[in-house]
């Protein structure tokens, strides 16, 4: 068995913390931007000191890859993401870069046996924060391997026209034809050139560390479904309208939200998670009884049944009036629950033991570029934990010491596909 270094590894987190340093402890660093130039400059100089080939293709993905021993077989890739949310963290997405980086630093600074070409590589625009939406690129890259109704989302003319959220006049496109980084189609991760890809990531929730597990081997990105519910009611003046008369589609919609929690909750599935996160009030004025509510349910389970049981309860609202208003519920999209290689799952979880470090199974929540590539080549992600669960926020942290026991597991991980 080998490990990486903990120390080196240390360095590279210190060193990429200054790009897109937002002053207090994150960064912001959106993809494309001067901040993560300079991060892929440390990784094009620090990939070249060790005599990684540096490739990029279409869509500014940038790789560097070590030779194996047999130059016909394909390449085993690590790959995440660096650029970030606004005042993100220095471990979300990058923390997967550095990791693979350091296993090919420790592949070729230790001389390690290997057949295959090893290949780390940076997806671009993971995040979307300044171009939606997340997951562009892989969205792209995987688009011919995807559901259709997933594809369609992410054909790539429409994501060259993607706006800047800060500036409208700003295209994807132009920002993609500005960098140095675009390359060539013939670069892309590939199942012609490609056996497998691993995704390092941290966790993001509070699993691990409330276990003591240092290390998740991921079996599965969760099944999710988003649906819109709808109120309508009748506008009316604030002070003139009595109470009994109302249709205030607002004072329907909480009484609608309440009742899904109470429902939902009498499933009795603590690993069940739902959330309403938007809501459009109309014509959201103080002085007016609203008539028209739009609010969110995301809902995530692995098990397809208990969804479906979510989704019946959350369709039965239109069973009912609500304080005298109508309810219209309305399918946004869904998907189902995308399992990793188990072959590759077994490869993290067994260097795991063999290292003696501590680990468990787990599932993501959220989701990652590896979940896309997983319809096109075999898939897997290794989680690390996350300080209190907190990530696309500043607070960020995952001890060195997890981080290098991470990457170690990845090392050893990609060495095991190596000998098959
Ligand atoms: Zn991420």
């Amino acid at each position: 068995m080998y490990t990486c270094n903990k120390d080196r590894l240390e360095d590279k987190i210190v060193t990429f913390s200054k790009f897109g340093d937002a002053g207090h402890g994150g960064i912001t660093r959106y993809s494309l931007s001067p901040e993560a130039h300079q991060a892929r400059d440390e990784f094009v100089k620090r990939m070249k000191a060790i005599g990684a080939e540096i490739e990029s293709d279409d869509m500014a993905n940038l790789y560097a890859t070590i030779p194996g021993s047999e130059p016909d077989l394909k390449r085993i890739v690590m790959a995440s993401h660096a650029d970030s949310v606004t005042n993100g963290g220095n471990y979300d997405g990058i923390l997967g870069v550095l990791t693979g980086m350091e296993v090919l630093e420790t592949i070729v600074s230790e001389n390690i046996p290997h057949r295959h070409p090893i290949t780390v590589m940076i997806w671009t625009n993971e995040e979307g924060s300044l171009y939606p939406p997340a997951m562009m690129s892989s969205g792209v890259i995987c688009n011919d391997y995807l559901p259709k109704e997933i594809a369609k989302k992410f054909k790539k003319e429409d994501m060259l026209a993607s706006k800047s959220a800060q500036d409208p006049s700003v295209t994807f496109g132009d920002a993609l034809n500005a960098t140095p980084y675009k390359g060539n189609e013939k670069n892309r991760l590939s199942p012609d050139k490609y056996e497998a890809m691993f995704e390092l990531h941290i966790e993001q929730g509070p699993i691990l560390e409330d276990a003591g597990n240092e290390v998740g081997a991921v079996t599965c990105v969760l099944g999710m479904f988003n649906y819109r519910i709808k109120f309508y009611g009748q506008a009316d003046h604030a002070g003139t309208t009595p109470m009994h008369k109302r249709q205030d589609a607002l004072y329907a919609a909480a009484q609608a939200l309440c009742y899904l929690h109470e429902e939902i909750d009498k499933l009795g599935r603590p690993e069940l998670v739902y959330t309403t996160g938007e809501i459009v009030c109309h014509p959201n004025v103080h002085t007016v009884i609203p008539d028209f509510i739009d609010f969110s349910i995301d809902v995530r389970h692995e098990d397809a049944d208990l969804r479906q049981k979510v989704l019946d309860i959350v369709k039965s609202l239109e069973t009912r009036e609500w304080a005298r208003c109508k309810c219209k519920v309305e399918m946004a999209w869904a998907r189902d629950t995308v399992y990793f290689n188990k072959e590759l799952v077994e490869y993290v979880k067994g260097s795991a033991d063999e290292l003696n470090i501590s680990n468990q199974y787990i599932n993501s929540g959220a989701g990652h570029d590896a979940q896309f590539v997983s319809y096109m080549l075999p898939t897997t992600m290794i989680f690390v934990p996350s300080k209190d669960g907190h990530s696309h926020c500043e607070p960020e942290y995952t001890p060195v010491e997890q981080c290098t026991a991470g990457a170690s597991v990845m090392l050893n991980a990609v060495l095991k596909k190596d000998k098959k």
